[in-house]
């Protein structure tokens, strides 16, 4: 990771946070843009990196500590601003999708800023709080409808070489998928999933059944393993019978999944 001067970051990229000018121009002059690449971690799990981040260009995806909440940040959006609010140490990893760059701001610096300029505190602050707020409806009220990616052990590589085939295409689309597939995912296919759930076994299966029963699920790619025995068959079957009384269409093959994928594909450009 590598510092570049803030004035090769246009301040209009950040146009879509409706901030002041004036509180603009003030966030940058007191912050570095930073330059990253796919794989780095710009935050870590129960470290006390004293910054916020405004994520300017990329992607990043956000997992804690018990693999529970994980999600997706893409430009222009802030992270680890929890830190800021309550001096603690992180809850989760930032990890970064693909390359891009972010406004790293140090908490510091901000206090200075804020104590110095009330104006700009009351719209930082004001900000931040309806920010936050809408975290809380993101993450209690979602109203995505995504695709579902799930694969047994055994058939994990080819579900990644399916993601890997289709790669641009389920960018387009918000993604959920069990927990070690949706890591797996990432790591190997480059396919950052919106949500994950709960690793299968550990009663992943069920959280997407459960989003299918809230309108949340559009779709399930779930490659099966069909020669060997699982632990968790009972929620497998859980969540196919649940696929069946939604009437969600369900792939549970390389062969099923392609014309699926089509089908959904032509269906969001039509
Ligand atoms: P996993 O779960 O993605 O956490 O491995 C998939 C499953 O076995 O149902």
């Amino acid at each position: 990771m590598h510092t570049i001067k803030a004035s090769q970051s246009p301040a209009a990229t950040v146009k879509s946070l409706g901030w002041s000018s004036e509180l603009t121009a003030a966030i940058f002059a007191i912050a570095k843009v930073k330059q990253f690449k796919a794989g780095d971690i710009l935050c870590r799990v129960g470290e006390f990196e004293n910054f916020i981040g405004l994520l300017l260009q990329g992607q990043l995806f956000v997992q804690s500590e018990h693999g529970a909440a994980k999600s997706r940040i893409r430009a222009v959006d802030i992270f680890g601003e929890i830190a800021f609010i309550l001096p603690r140490a992180r809850s989760a990893d930032v990890i970064a999708c693909r390359p891009g760059r972010y406004l790293q701001i140090h908490f510091l610096a901000l206090r200075k800023l804020l104590t110095r300029a009330t104006g700009l505190a009351a719209e930082w602050y004001r900000w931040l709080s309806s920010r936050l707020a809408e975290r809380v409806v993101e993450e209690t009220q979602d109203q995505r409808t995504y695709i579902a990616l799930i694969a047994h052990d055994q058939k994990k590589q080819e579900l990644i070489g399916f993601a890997k085939r289709h790669h641009d295409v389920l960018q387009h689309f918000d993604l959920t998928a069990t927990g070690t597939t949706a890591k797996k995912l990432l790591e190997q296919a480059d396919v950052a999933v919106t949500r994950s759930v709960a690793s299968g076994p550990l009663g992943g299966d069920q959280a997407i059944g459960q989003l299918i029963t809230t309108g949340n699920i559009k779709a399930v790619i779930f490659f099966r393993d069909p020669l060997n025995a699982h632990p968790h068959e009972a929620d497998v079957q859980a969540l196919m019978r649940l696929c069946d009384v939604y009437s969600i269409p369900l792939a549970t093959n390389a062969g099923s999944a392609e014309l699926l994928l089509k089908r959904l594909e032509s269906e969001k450009w039509s």
